[in-house]
């Protein structure tokens, strides 16, 4: 039997396409790889824009415990510090309540949803053929790929961005201690960046991301965390008094920022996979899950004889993909530039300090507007 659409990857891209689908009345089966719930590398923030999507998907965050974010709070390597309101503001929420219960959404409206990693995709006679690691095969129509920054099956399709390393790594853990509810923090080190927020159950999220150089020449995590980050005042101060309740920091390397392809060999990409904006502007689930919205209503189009062929499916998403995300993706990938030298974080807050309404121009140069729903 061949499926309407196949989606892989059950991270927000994935699952968020694979509710609005089935909700629209389309069978579709998802695939991924770990089981839920599962704790991932991730600042935790999202940005407002895609509260009324998931509202209308009938997904409230609020219902979970997340936290109502609505101010930014900047630090530069030495604890010089500027807050501003943030233009749409956002919500907080662990990676592992969330991602758990928009599965259980998914499951709700009909999605089927499978543990397996696939393998391979290849495409002919207008239908794919999909393997997975432990040799199931599966027909679909349309494939979904919402695999996330990097997996295997960027090999496989022979992608260009995976063959040049990548300089970055990210650690993120939970803690218990002081940081107002309504604050996402973004302090400066020497190399990186931490982000802080509290999430549901007020456990604090600490996530930071660090070129591998400046790493290596620690010996630990928690050796690299006294001597780098803590020369940041500000950290210094979370991290003597805050009590890690994760069991240990998770860790992720090799994170890509360069450009990828939007379709390859007719497998429309969604969220990271498509492309991932620098963590710095927390607004990668944003977009991700704006990206689900995106390819299923052209999907849905596509399925209900508006859209007549795959070629249009795909020029039309290209378009729509380019017109919501290249210009933020430019803007993100030049704002990690300039924080990557070594006196811009110090500049910067002196210059904001002089022209406060700066910073949430900045901001929304890396975000969107509220999504619209049809
Ligand atoms: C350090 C760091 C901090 C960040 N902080 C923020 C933040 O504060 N705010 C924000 O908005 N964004 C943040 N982001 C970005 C955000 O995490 C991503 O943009 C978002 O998770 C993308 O969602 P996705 O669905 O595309 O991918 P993912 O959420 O990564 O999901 C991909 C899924 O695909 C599965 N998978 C992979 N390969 C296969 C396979 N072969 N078969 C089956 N399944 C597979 C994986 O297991 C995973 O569940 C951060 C990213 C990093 C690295």
């Amino acid at each position: 039997m061949s499926l309407d659409i196949l989606i892989i990857g059950g991270g927000l891209a994935g699952l968020t396409s694979a509710i609005d689908l089935s909700q629209k009345g389309l069978n579709v089966v998802l695939l991924e790889k770990n089981e839920f719930p599962r704790h991932k590398v991730c600042g935790e923030y999202v940005s407002n824009e895609v509260l009324p999507y998931l509202h209308s998907l009938g997904f409230d965050p609020f219902d979970f415990g997340a936290k109502k974010i609505d101010t930014f709070l900047l630090s530069s390597k030495t604890g010089t510090q500027i807050t501003s309101n943030l233009p749409l503001g956002g919500f907080s929420m662990s990676r592992y309540t969330l991602d758990t219960a928009l599965a259980e959404k998914a499951k709700d409206a009909g999605v089927i949803i499978l543990y397996e990693t696939v393998s391979a995709v290849t495409f002919d006679k207008d239908r794919f053929q999909i393997t997975t690691k432990n040799g199931s095969n599966y027909l679909a129509k349309m494939v979904i790929g919402a695999y996330g920054k990097r997996s295997n099956l960027d090999k496989h399709l022979n992608r260009q961005f995976i063959k040049t390393n990548s300089a970055y790594l990210a650690v993120k853990a939970h803690y218990k201690g002081d940081l107002p509810d309504n604050i996402v923090a973004l302090h400066n080190f020497k190399g990186g960046y931490c982000g802080l927020s509290k999430v549901e159950n007020d456990r604090i999220n600490a996530c930071y991301i660090v070129d591998y150089k400046s790493f290596k020449k620690h010996k630990n995590i928690d050796d690299f965390q006294q001597k780098v980050l803590c020369q940041n005042p500000l950290l210094k101060t979370f991290f003597d008094n805050a009590a890690m309740v994760s069991e240990k920091p998770l860790t992720i390397s090799q994170i890509s920022f360069s450009n990828k392809r939007l379709i390859e060999d007719h497998v429309l990409m969604c969220g990271d996979s498509a492309g991932m904006i620098h963590p710095l502007c927390g607004n990668g689930m944003s977009m991700a899950i704006q990206s689900a919205q995106l390819v299923s209503s052209l999907l849905y189009a596509f399925f209900s004889q508006k859209i007549n062929s795959r070629t249009e499916l795909e020029l039309a998403y290209q378009k729509a993909w380019n017109q919501e995300f290249r210009d933020r993706l430019r803007t993100g990938r030049l704002l990690a530039r300039l924080f990557r030298l070594d006196h811009f974080s110090e500049l910067l807050l002196s210059g904001l300090n002089l022209i406060p309404n700066a910073l949430p121009r900045i901001i929304e140069k890396t975000h969107g507007k509220p999504l619209v729903i049809a």
